[in-house]
């Protein structure tokens, strides 16, 4: 199974898609960037794939952040704990057999991925600046579906003043209080955020951290759409690709990474056809539910 790049495009439905071209072999990005207090790893910019994928075009990855070295110094991380219960809060659903799916990142073990913490919830804004009308349905369908393939709790926090895109602060305690800042998730336009321009749809991704020796979880996240190709979606009647747009940039912010499989909604290429998670997808995604607590995030 290959590691997707950390950075990928999810381009949109051109009327006369070009074929599937082969991802190069991606470099891996450093899992660790920052021994201390907590590790920070950047891997915002995942794109969705599906038969809009181009790949490469790394997008800037936010500096790590600094360790919190003194007493006096301002936190850059939040308090740990934050929410975190004794237990995960939900389980994943029973998983279909297979392995058609791949991981953005991997623990130390070279095995085990990348996850979110399930004993706390995953919250999720929504900028409404240049979403379309229906945004709020959309992804509140979106979130309760992530639910059910990762057992997971995405919690729905409403709308955020936030603007999706540049270099995202994983903690901003003035806007959100002392936690991890929510998954932000807004529309843009390619004028706004370059990296929309072309046939490029979205661009979604996580940041990780974890204690000093010990596993990486993913902490906050953001998917960022292009504000007009929704548009055209939706005069066009293809509200379904729209949601499977969405769907395919969450499944980059919980841990996966591409597959060639088109049958998947993780695929790198497809036929278009494919507007839910599909068995490979599911088998990871239930994987991805079932990370570790760790309660000094
Ligand atoms: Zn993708």
């Amino acid at each position: 199974m290959t590691e997707d790049p950390a950075t990928q495009r999810y381009a949109l439905p051109p009327h006369a898609w070009p074929p599937p071209a082969p991802v190069p072999a991606p470099p891996r990005r450093g899992s660790r960037v920052l021994r201390a207090f907590v590790v920070l790893v950047a891997v915002v910019g995942l794109v969705a794939g599906g038969w809009w994928l181009r790949t490469g075009d790394p997008l800037p990855v936010p500096q790590a952040r600094p360790a919190v070295t003194a007493d006096a110094a301002p936190r850059t991380v939040p308090s740990p704990g934050v929410e975190e219960s004794d237990e995960p809060l939900g389980a994943p659903p029973a998983a279909p057999d297979s392995d058609v799916y791949a991981f953005v990142a991997k623990q130390e073990d070279g095995t085990t991925p990348v996850a979110w913490d399930p004993c706390r919830p995953v919250a999720v804004v929504l900028s409404p600046d240049g979403a379309p009308a229906d945004a709020e349905p959309l992804l509140v369908d979106a979130l309760a579906r992530m639910t059910e393939v990762t057992g997971l709790q995405f919690r729905y926090e409403g709308l955020t003043d936030e603007l999706p895109g540049g270099d995202r602060a994983a903690y901003q305690p003035d806007r959100y209080g002392d936690r991890w800042a929510p998954v932000l998730v807004g529309w843009r336009t390619p004028e706004q955020e370059p990296a929309l321009a072309g046939d490029v749809a979205g661009l979604g991704g996580s940041a990780s951290a974890g204690p000093e020796g010990g596993p990486l979880a993913w902490v906050t996240g953001s998917v960022t759409l292009d504000g007009p190709e929704y548009a055209e979606l939706a005069a066009g009647g293809d509200a379904a690709v729209g949601r499977a747009i969405l769907l395919h940039e969450l499944g980059h912010v919980v841990g996966l990474a591409h597959v060639w499989d088109s049958d998947q909604l993780m695929a790198s290429t497809t036929s278009g056809e494919v507007l839910d998670f599909a068995d490979g997808d599911l088998a990871g995604l239930a994987q991805l539910g079932a990370g570790v607590c760790i309660p000094e995030l």
